[in-house]
């Protein structure tokens, strides 16, 4: 094949989907020349998947992605279609916010803006190979022989990589959405010692909406009050579209229990892992056979198509399969498939190869995001896709990886889990992942991380100063409520109306609310000075105060994590660390963890060992201090 140099550039990165954009955008905006390649420019943040953003946890991860100065959380307020903040029946650290998005528009906005965006390059082109010398990152070669020269690269590359397509007993080579797969790129990564494996999901299909009946199905609305994912943004208001709810009866699992054997996940054609908490209508009916029914949304794709997603029926079952089972379902007697369910299978690393900052440990300046990386999830995606890119540029500055902990940030647990414990299957984040979660709440992602991306130059100035400002006025509004008393004879007939108990003597507001049964935005008449607030300012206040013994609980467990997490690990041969059992001298030598914290976090190092690699860093310390 002929080639010839088609150019120079800081960082290059390998996909244009979720987490390529986040990853090219960081590097552009932090000044570097930044090259973005994908497949097909028609694919850029492409939702090949659920036509939505965020939900439990993922709602978490969006908005620590646009605190930190992401495009995700601005890119889902232009185009949202329904908006609805989830579990508010539940304490703050699980409200998550989620937004049915128009996924022709969200690829368009996000076209616009990486065409853009100064120092970034978008082209359409296959990588087909990485150029290393010396386990050192040099530039790609594409498969119609264009070289391109980078001090640092990022994989992002998804589902496509060896991407196998299985429909039934159909099986055949392509990417998500008939898109080309990626067929040359993993060779060339296994000659660079990079070990890969295969995982699978699956995707449900795409019916038309007028050939169903709405009359059958409950109908779903947002939220009246929408709260952006942006802290860019204070209000958003649109006409919202409705989804559906539906479910599956007995006649829908005889038909699939029936057809087990034709399904390609359980005829052994598929050898990839798929995730376990977006398992497949079959896989469901198959482990829990005892449930007579499932529920299943129907969702919008977007405003201009009739394509409707048929949410919680992932399958790989033969379109004939799908379509018996899909019209035994109140709504969808007659349903028209537009695009069939399919399961995807494609090659991923195991994460374990990768430091915190998401470099290889084995390649210098080649670093990876996104469901390559053993992930599952356009946030999940993005989120790594944003710190690749970051520490892309940093590497190249010389300058300390951004890395964030996992009392910091939910980021901080998605990479920290990855890299440290690695995952047998696609990972996806949930709340219950987190130790800290009423520290990690969606609602102040700003407050713990605008300043710290403003300080390694990625969120601007206008985000920074508005965090400066909220945080000024939670702590005057905090000062106030703390001090200013409201009268036992003017708020009792009011308290006993909400069910609570009668005070004798004056309050003040903070105490009044510590009552769970009272709330800020129902005292405002008795609270004649009060500001007029953002309600983000002053349920800060609200959750401080009504949270207070938890958060303080939490702050302590955190102090005892950073003093394990601030013992940095630095050139220790574990080989002469005397007492290490085998299995956690192999996995430490294998990992390589930069703190006991990391360590101690390793499956197969228990606390023994911790202390053994203790005793030896405090000797190595003293016997240098002689
Ligand atoms: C069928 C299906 C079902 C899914 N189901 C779920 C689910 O149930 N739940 C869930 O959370 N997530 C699901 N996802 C996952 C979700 O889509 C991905 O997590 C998300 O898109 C990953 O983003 P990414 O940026 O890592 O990769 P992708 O969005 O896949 O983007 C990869 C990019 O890399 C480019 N690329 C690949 N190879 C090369 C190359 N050699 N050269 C140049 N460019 C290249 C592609 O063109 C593309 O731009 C599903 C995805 C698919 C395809």
């Amino acid at each position: 094949m002929e080639t010839f140099f088609a150019g120079n550039y800081d960082v290059i990165v390998v996909g244009a989907g979720h987490a390529g954009v986040e990853a090219a955008l960081a590097s552009a905006r932090m000044n570097k020349k930044t090259l973005m390649l994908t497949i097909n420019l028609d694919s850029i943040a492409m939702m090949p998947c659920n036509p939505s953003i965020g939900g439990t946890g993922k709602g978490h991860l969006v908005r620590e992605i646009d605190a930190l100065g992401g495009e995700m959380g601005i890119n889902i307020d232009k185009t949202f279609i329904q908006s609805k903040m989830l579990n508010t029946a539940k304490g703050p650290a699980v409200h998550s916010l989620r937004a049915q998005a128009d996924k022709v528009k969200y690829h368009i906005e996000m076209k616009k803006v990486v065409e853009n965006c100064p120092l970034l390059d978008v082209k359409q082109a296959e990588v087909s190979e990485i150029i290393i010398e010396d386990y050192k990152v040099k530039g790609v070669i594409t498969t119609i022989g264009s070289i391109y020269h980078g001090k640092a690269v990022v994989l992002a590359t998804g589902t496509y990589l060896g991407g196998k397509i299985f429909i039934g007993s159909a099986v055949f080579q392509s990417g998500p959405n008939g898109l080309a797969p990626s067929l040359k790129l993993t060779d060339n990564l296994k000659t660079n010692a990079i070990d890969l494996r295969r995982f699978k999901t699956g995707t449900p299909a795409r019916v038309n909406s007028r050939t169903l009946n709405y009359d059958k199905m409950q109908r779903e609305d947002g939220d009246q009050k929408i709260v952006p994912f942006s802290f860019l943004n204070d209000q958003l208001d649109i006409e919202q579209v409705p989804c559906w709810l539906t479910y599956t009866n007995t006649t829908t699992h005889t038909i699939i229990e029936t057809n087990f054997h034709r399904s390609a996940l359980f005829s052994g054609e598929i050898e990839g892992t798929g995730p376990r908490y977006c398992p497949s209508i079959e896989d469901k009916i198959n482990r829990f056979s005892d449930k007579n029914r499932h529920q299943l949304f129907i969702e919008p794709e977007g405003l201009d198509t009739n394509e409707m997603y048929v949410q919680g029926m992932s399958t790989s079952m033969p379109e004939d399969v799908q379509l018996a089972f899909m019209r035994t379902i109140p709504g969808l007697e007659n349903v028209e498939i537009m695009r069939p369910a399919y399961a995807i299978e494609y090659d991923c690393i195991d994460p374990t190869q990768l430091k915190l900052s998401l470099e290889f440990k084995n390649i210098d300046g080649l670093f990876s995001a996104g469901q390559f990386n053993g992930s599952s999830g356009y946030e999940e995606a993005a989120a790594q896709g944003l710190i690749a890119g970051i520490n892309a540029v940093l590497k190249i500055d010389n300058k300390e990886p951004f890395i964030l902990d996992r009392s910091e940030a939910y980021i901080g647990v998605l990479i920290d889990d990855l890299v440290t414990k690695g995952t047998e299957e696609p990972y996806r984040m949930m709340t219950s992942r987190s130790e800290y979660r009423l520290l990690l709440r969606q609602d102040n992602a700003d407050l713990r991380l605008t300043e710290k991306a403003y300080q390694i130059g990625l969120a601007s100035k206008e985000r920074y100063d508005k965090v400066v400002h909220k945080v000024q006025a939670i702590k005057e509004e905090m000062e106030r409520i703390e001090n200013t008393l409201i009268k036992a004879k003017d708020i009792n007939p009011f308290l006993l109306e909400n069910g609570s108990s009668e005070l004798r003597d004056s309050i003040t507001i903070a105490n009044l609310l510590k009552r769970p049964e009272i709330f800020y935005d129902m005292i405002n008449q008795f609270d004649i000075n009060r500001p007029d607030l953002r309600e983000d300012i002053w349920k800060q206040c609200e959750i401080s105060i009504k949270y207070q013994g938890y958060i303080e609980k939490q702050l302590r467990q955190v102090e005892k994590f950073k003093s394990l997490e601030n013992k940095k690990i630095i050139d220790i041969n574990y080989n002469d660390v005397e007492g290490l059992r085998i299995e956690a001298r192999q996995k430490l030598k294998a990992i390589q963890p930069n703190s006991v914290g990391q360590a101690s976090r390793i499956s197969g190092v228990s606390p023994a060992d911790i202390s053994v690699l203790l005793v030896y860093m405090d000797y190595k310390r003293r016997s240098k201090n002689v």
